[in-house]
């Protein structure tokens, strides 16, 4: 199958053009809110390890979420929603429109693709404590995803240390708006997987060596799977 990386929450860049909207944001830009640390810095090492295209956005979610589908109530964040409906426009047409027609292109002309899209969580949600290191959303519903992501979950907790908790449709459900779910509407199941990996930030900001073998281990698992089947 035709791999393809994407990273929908890389950076937390705000276009010169949107920043006045955007002066007292800084806290919320450079937090979870903003973008999703360490998320491009695994999908790029990913990409480069299996030869795989990886298509980012640096753009942060705040201007407007790449995750989420045109009519959803948080397509667009606290900082955008008052825009004119000409603003919002603009920046769909600049900004959300081509990430999503680019991703739907390369998928459309490699068919069977297995797409995944690599995320990052917050280890504390609303006084929430989240109870995995490693979670991977697919549609229970779709056979061949399904398969996927519990062979990559078998790969994986094979390889963590019991520290490393790897969960299914956690902290979140596949099947939640979100690009993947979007994308299943477009092709059926065997030309089709789109796993999201979400991993716990509190690995990104450990020690500079723990998220180093934790990288490791997410291409080792992927490796098993990948290229030994
Ligand atoms: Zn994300």
């Amino acid at each position: 199958m035709y791999l393809l990386i994407t990273c929908e929450h890389g950076g937390n860049h705000i276009p010169s053009r949107w920043k006045s909207h955007f002066a007292d944001a800084e806290q919320a830009l450079n937090s979870h809110r903003g973008y999703d640390p360490g998320a491009l810095e695994l999908a790029k090492d990913i990409a480069k390890q299996f030869k795989a295209p990886l298509i980012a956005s640096t753009t942060s979610r705040l201007l407007v979420e790449l995750n989420r589908s045109l009519y959803h109530p948080k397509l667009f964040s606290a900082w955008t929603r008052m825009l004119s409906p000409q603003e919002k426009e603009t920046i769909l047409r600049e900004f959300y429109l081509p990430y999503r027609t680019q991703v739907e292109k390369v998928i459309s002309t490699n068919l069977p693709v297995l797409h995944l899209s690599i995320h990052s969580f917050t280890p504390e949600l609303e006084g929430e404590i989240r109870q995995t290191e490693i979670g991977l959303l697919y549609d229970p519903g779709r056979r061949r995803e399904k398969q996927f992501a519990t062979a990559w979950k078998q790969a994986l907790r094979k390889r963590v240390s019991s520290s490393i908790r790897v969960r299914a449709n956690y902290p979140y459900l596949g099947k939640a708006d979100g690009f993947t779910t979007f994308l299943r509407t477009k092709w059926k199941d065997f030309a089709y997987i789109g796993i999201e990996l979400e991993i716990n930030q509190k690995i990104v900001h450990s020690s500079g060596q723990e998220w180093q073998e934790f990288k490791q281990i997410i291409l080792q698992s992927l490796h098993d799977l990948i290229v030994l089947n």
